[in-house]
């Protein structure tokens, strides 16, 4: 079981997890692999399994910005379902969100550079 906070659940899908580091980028291209191979997700509120090796993290809050990766998370799991636990099932559910929606929610974003979601 994969552990993930809210907005882990559509960034996944887009993010290659560079910008922080070989520890982060090792754990991540595992966490992925373990999806990819059909593990169920377990949505979780605050740090998860990308997060515990993020140098960011600050005990068990993000050193981002807690409170906007907090509503983030809360954004994102209005938008998905806080029971969704199937990777390939939340890939389409991501596919077909609307263009407002990735403006308001990928805003700002501090790792757009790392990011393969189609703009525009
Ligand atoms: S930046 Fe924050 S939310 Fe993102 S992985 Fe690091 S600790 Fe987690």
């Amino acid at each position: 079981m994969v552990r993930l906070r809210g907005h882990h659940l559509v960034c996944l899908h887009f993010f290659t997890g560079g910008g922080l580091g070989d520890a982060f980028l090792a754990n991540y291209r595992g966490l992925l692999s373990r999806l990819a191979r059909g593990e169920d997700v377990r949505v979780v509120a605050g740090a998860d399994d990308v997060c515990r090796c993020c140098p960011r993290l600050d005990g068990e809050l993000c050193g981002w910005g807690a409170a906007a990766v907090l509503e983030l998370d809360r954004l994102a799991l209005a938008e998905l379902g806080a029971r969704a636990t199937d990777w390939p099932e939340l890939a389409g559910r991501v596919r077909s969100l609307t263009p407002r929606w990735w403006e308001e929610f990928c805003a700002g974003c501090s790792f757009a550079e790392f990011c393969t979601r189609p703009k525009g």
